[in-house]
This record gives structure tokens, sequence and C-alpha cells, in this order.
């Protein structure tokens, strides 16, 4: 019963954070998604490649990424010439709305379109945290199984898109997309499912159009 009061306690107190992150966000309309993953699912060579396509694209963006210990992600997308802000989480498995808020404080949200949040690769608490996004992405891989979707069901069911990662590797894999599609829209029925490669860069392009939809949508101020 205390654990619950204090869980409760924290949430309330990320939310009130997660508010002023959005309100700061609003006033400057710049759009935040967080993609939310399991280790090795392939978020950072995502964003390498996808962030290229921004850039290309003239979209003034920020990438916050998040790792418990390490800078090795900051340093792969700063080393492709990307905009990259690292958040240490020390023993924190999630990136809550305190970190981001601290994180944009390195940011001229004036000047930008788009925040992009990498979050520690795990799909369960993550998912519980508000940080003042517009959008959750639940981003999985198909060497990860099929019915993650049924396994991480909040994950689902609080994200506006999810993609899926490594579709070059489905004649390897025992990976069935149709089960896989099935188990998302058991979860969440109007999800919409994006099948990416990240490495062949298949679907990319789609992405790119989906974020500068968001994009438009956010400087118009349309919800
Ligand atoms: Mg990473
Ligand atoms: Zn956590």
């Amino acid at each position: 019963m205390a654990f619950k009061v204090i869980k409760e306690n924290v949430l309330k107190d990320n939310d009130r954070v997660a508010k002023m992150v959005r309100e700061d966000l609003k006033k400057n309309k710049v759009l935040m998604i967080n993609v939310i993953a399991s280790p090795g699912a392939g978020k950072t060579l995502f964003l390498e490649k996808a962030g290229m396509s921004l850039k290309n694209a003239g979209i003034s963006f920020e990438i916050l990424t998040g790792d418990c210990f390490t800078s090795r992600d900051a340093e792969r997308l700063d080393a492709a010439g990307l905009p990259v802000v690292q958040i240490n989480t020390g023993n924190a498995c999630h990136i809550d709305a305190g970190l981001v808020k601290k994180a944009l404080e390195e940011v001229r949200l004036d000047e930008k379109d788009l925040i992009i949040i990498e979050n520690v690769g795990n799909l369960v608490c993550p998912a519980e945290f508000d940080v003042g996004e517009d959008f959750k992405v639940a981003f999985l891989s198909t060497t990860e199984g099929h019915d993650k979707p049924i396994k991480y069901p909040l994950l689902v069911k609080i994200s506006n898109l999810a993609i899926i990662n490594k579709i070059d590797l489905l004649q390897y894999v025992d990976f069935d997309m149709s089960f896989f599609e099935e188990c998302i829209h058991k979860v969440n029925s109007a999800l919409q499912i994006m099948k990416i490669s990240s490495k062949t860069g298949d679907g990319i392009d789609n992405f790119v159009g989906w974020i500068k939809d968001k994009i438009k949508m956010k400087k118009e101020n349309v919800e």
C-alpha cells in the first residue's frame, strides 16, 4: 500500500513537469516524439538514417538520446553530423519529464521544428511516463518475435505509431507479420504500422512523410 502511494506521487510530480514541457513546446510550435524500444531494436541506426533524411528535407531538429551510463549513441549520432544531447539516467531504466526538461535547456527551441527522444531501451516503464511529447512511437523489430505487442500492451495502447524494423531479415527469422499486425490491432485497433529497414533504408521515407505532416499540424495548431 505504501509503495502504491509513493508511485502515485512520483507520477503526479512527473506529470506536472511534463505539462510545463508541453506548454513550452506549444509556445515554440515544436513537435516532440518519444521513441520507445527494447535494447537492440535498432533505434540508433534508425535515427541515423531518418536523421539524414530529415536534415536533407530542411527540418531543424534535435535528438535527445537516453542511456543509463554511456554516451555511445550520442557519439554515433554526432559522428553522423546530427544534433544530439545525451541524457544519462544513471540507474533509471526510463527517461522522465524532469530529464527532458533539463535536456531542453541545452536546445534553442525557437530554432527547432522537431525534438526526437530516443528513450532508454526498455518496453515497460518508458510507456508509463509522460514526458510532454506529442506522440509516442512503439519501435519493434522482427528479431524480437511477433508476440511482443500483446506482451507489452501498455506501450501499444498509448502509442500513435508502431514501427516494425529489420524487415530485411524477414526471410531469416521466425516472424509472422500478419500475426504481429493482428496482435497490434487487438490492443489498439487504430494504430498505424510502418514497416521499415534501417539497414536498407526501406520505409524511412514514409516515416519522414509522417513527421512532416505532424510538424505541419503542430505549426498550424491543428489538433
Ligand atoms: Mg541506441
Ligand atoms: Zn524505468
